[in-house]
């Protein structure tokens, strides 16, 4: 029993310890004259539990030509040399700053190995190296200088939730015209020509992407990349995003079930978003559909793909499924993503969608991963169906001094009334549709979009109870452009 409690203790530290950020380890030093044309190795220690190494080296004298190179050796050897073009690397096990190599971080002794091509012979300098360590289990807490932010306004951002590359099963056409796998570069390169704001990859049960997105993401300054995975398993996929290590899938075998899996990626602090809910679960789509054994713990879960590729107004679309999530009271974002497996792909069918179709759209207060993400769980989100660059769907309801947008919640007492303003752009000749409680609700007098500048008013009476109420608009066909997110009463 006492054994038994020491081990709990010991727990409960060992995740106080991992949860606390440590203060970065500061090096300093200097050269003068007769450091000229040689090379200094810098010891530090690495902690035990260390997931990364980030590195921010700096050091004075430039004016005078005094150039110090930079390099890494860990207890085993060479771990990555940058000579003078990187003032900042980092390496974990899973991704390092080109110049440096991925892999274990083993505690003990490390050093910076430091270069010096010039100083004057008279010349003195002095150099400070800032070492970061990341603990084991807190991965997922980059340093804010690994945090792109590409973008400083609150807006619309639009992007691909769900796409895969050569890290899992995508291939497209080589320069000599045979399948290959599809290189990621090739998938960004498609996904920025349509102008997205951001991307999530997505590939099968792998992070091996984390590497690539580290040197990748500079180039693409206009791209939020977003590292996911498809937790893809044989009762169900879903997308986590935010992850920078493993999420181990085995469900039914080291996973115990899929709530197991939920509380880990909850623990992690990752987005979850259950895949294509409705599609066989048989050797046509072998664990394609959402088939947990243990039910689903549907509060740890923050969003349901509504929109998969070409899915929309089949019997394989996610709405319907969403809708009954809805209907049994959770709060899940209704979002979409294209599962490209082929960046070169320029229409889409149903199973082969090109990049981009649907996007999401997520209203975030910037471009970068903790807005998007942030946003994505606020619900203020909505899913353009084909792909639009400039399509617009926008609710907000009021009551009294209460306002909210989509994924927003009111209190509505029974027989009061909420104001309901609907804003659309992009989307002339459209009709829109709104859904209460998974029915369509005949709120609006005119359901034809004539004039998209301006909009749409209607009032709603509670009856006290819970409902959800969210916005889809159609073409003059029939066809789905857009879908809403739901604006919450009394949830
Ligand atoms: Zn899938
Ligand atoms: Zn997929």
């Amino acid at each position: 029993m006492l054994r038994r409690l020491c081990s709990v203790v010991l727990a409960f530290f060992a995740m106080a310890a991992a949860a606390a950020e440590r203060d970065p380890l500061v090096l300093r030093g200097e050269i003068d004259g007769g450091d000229h044309q040689s090379y200094r190795e810098v010891p530090f220690t690495v902690p035990s539990g260390t997931a990364r190494i980030t590195v921010a080296f700096d050091y004075d004298g430039r004016e005078d030509k005094t150039t110090i190179d930079l390099g890494l050796l860990g207890p085993d050897g060479f771990r990555g040399w940058s000579g003078g073009n990187k003032r900042e690397f980092t390496v974990s096990a899973y991704d390092a700053t080109p110049s440096y190599l991925p892999g274990a971080l083993p505690a003990g002794e490390w050093r910076l190995l430091l270069g010096i091509p010039n100083i004057r012979a008279d010349a003195s300098a002095s150099y400070t190296a800032e070492v970061r360590f990341t603990p084991v289990g807190a991965e997922e807490r980059l340093p804010g200088s690994l945090q792109p932010v590409l973008g400083e306004e609150a807006r619309w951002y639009r992007g691909d939730l769900h796409m895969h590359s050569a890290h899992s099963d995508a291939s497209c056409n080589s320069q000599g015209g045979e399948r290959v796998p599809c290189p990621l570069f090739l998938t960004l390169q498609t996904a920025a020509a349509q102008g997205l704001d951001f991307v999530a990859l997505t590939d099968h049960n792998t992070v091996s992407h984390l590497h690539d997105i580290r040197g990748l993401q500079p180039y693409f300054d206009r791209l939020l990349l977003i590292p996911g995975m498809e937790v893809t398993t044989f009762q169900g996929h879903a997308n986590v995003f935010g992850l920078q290590a493993p999420l181990d899938f085995r469900v039914g075998d080291t996973v115990p079930d899929w709530n197991a899996l939920l509380r880990e990626a909850q623990a992690r602090d990752l987005l979850l978003s259950v895949n294509h809910p409705v599609r066989p679960s048989d050797e046509r789509c072998m664990g394609c559909g959402w088939t947990p054994s243990g039910g689903t713990d549907w509060s740890r879960i923050a969003a349901v793909e509504a929109v998969n590729g070409a899915d929309a107004g089949t019997p394989m679309s996610g709405i319907p499924f969403w809708h009954a999530q809805l209907d049994a009271g959770h709060r899940l974002t209704g979002v979409g993503g294209s599962d490209n497996h082929d960046a070169g792909l320029t229409q889409s069918q149903f199973g082969r969608s090109r990049i981009g179709a649907p996007v999401t759209a997520v209203h975030a207060a910037l471009l970068s991963q903790q807005a998007i993400l942030d946003g994505i769980r606020a619900g203020r989100v909505f899913v353009d169906v084909d792909g639009s660059r400039d399509r617009v769907l926008d609710l907000v309801a009021r009551y009294r001094a209460n306002e909210v947008a989509m994924g927003g919640m009111l209190a509505l007492p029974a027989g009061a009334e909420a104001d309901f303003e609907l804003r659309l752009a992009g989307v002339a000749d459209a009709r829109v549709e709104v859904i209460v409680d998974g029915e369509i609700a005949p709120l609006l007098a005119d359901p034809v979009v004539s004039d998209t500048g301006q909009p749409l008013r209607w009032r709603w009476r509670s009856d006290g109870g819970r409902h959800w109420l969210r916005v889809d608009v159609r073409d003059a066909d029939g066809r789905l452009l857009l879908v809403g997110n739901p604006v919450y009463v009394n949830f």
